[in-house]
């Protein structure tokens, strides 16, 4: 593997885009040896293509998924005050959904979904015509609607963080391979993963398979 020692790597992650890349990144961290295998380039998938609204504002109603997703929030925070929003790509812009207040259903959705976020003690706030043109002055809301803030949330540069936080991996000793698909996995004889076989993509032809990158307790975890 280009004379890496393929025996050295505790996890062999697939897949560079943003889960990927992070997983590596608080393995390497926690001191785990580690080789991320990215088929294209980093970021090049759902990644970057994203939308990347943080937020559980959204997921509400749904109990565990809403508890994963703010502390997803928190984590962004925890990596912001480390590194700084700019280098992260993370932006602190808050969410706004404004409904008009004579569309009844709407306006009863939105009550709603602020009621549940109440419940569940999730930074938000709920905004008069008055304060939603203050908020945003360059819309006309005529004070005739209202709308709902979720001020904590944020927006990611999704890229930008993925290629952020590879620079931190490898810096942690972590090796991530570009252009670098994993084809199969290695199975052991009771179905546990004993490594992943890769190739170059370019040269020599797929059909020349590298040794398989095996992990010193030989149980990859992918
Ligand atoms: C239009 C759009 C809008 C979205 N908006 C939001 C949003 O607002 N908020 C939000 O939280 N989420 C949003 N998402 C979802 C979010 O983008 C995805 O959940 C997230 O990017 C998934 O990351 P991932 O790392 O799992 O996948 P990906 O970014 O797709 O990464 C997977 C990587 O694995 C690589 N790969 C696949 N097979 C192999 C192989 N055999 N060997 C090596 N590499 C391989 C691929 O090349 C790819 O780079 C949106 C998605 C889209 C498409």
């Amino acid at each position: 593997m280009n004379g890496t020692d393929a025996s050295a790597f505790d996890v062999a992650v697939i897949g560079g885009g943003i889960i990927g890349v992070t997983a590596a990144f608080y393995l390497a961290r926690r001191g785990k040896t580690v080789v991320l295998l990215e088929r294209n380039g980093l970021a090049e998938g759902a990644t970057g293509n994203s939308f990347a609204w943080i937020n559980a504002s959204s997921k509400a109603a749904e109990g565990d998924y809403h508890r994963l997703n703010a502390r997803s929030l928190t984590e962004y925070n925890v990596l912001a005050s480390e590194f700084g929003e700019h280098a992260l790509g993370l932006t602190a812009c808050g969410e706004l959904s404004v409904a008009p207040v004579a569309d009844q259903s709407r306006h009863a959705a939105l009550r709603t979904q602020w009621q549940l976020l109440q419940d569940l003690e999730y930074p938000a706030a709920w905004v008069d015509g008055m304060a939603l043109s203050n908020l945003e002055p360059c819309i006309n809301f005529d004070r005739d609607y209202v709308g709902l803030l979720n001020f904590a949330e944020l927006s990611l540069e999704a890229p930008r963080f993925v290629n952020f936080l590879a620079g931190q991996t490898t810096s942690l000793g972590a090796e991530i391979l570009e252009g670098k698909p994993a084809l199969s996995l290695e199975m052991g004889d009771g179905g546990e993963i004993l490594g992943v076989k890769t190739s170059d993509a370019l040269s020599p032809p797929a059909t020349c398979f590298w040794p398989p990158v095996r992990t010193a307790r030989k149980n990859y975890r992918t």
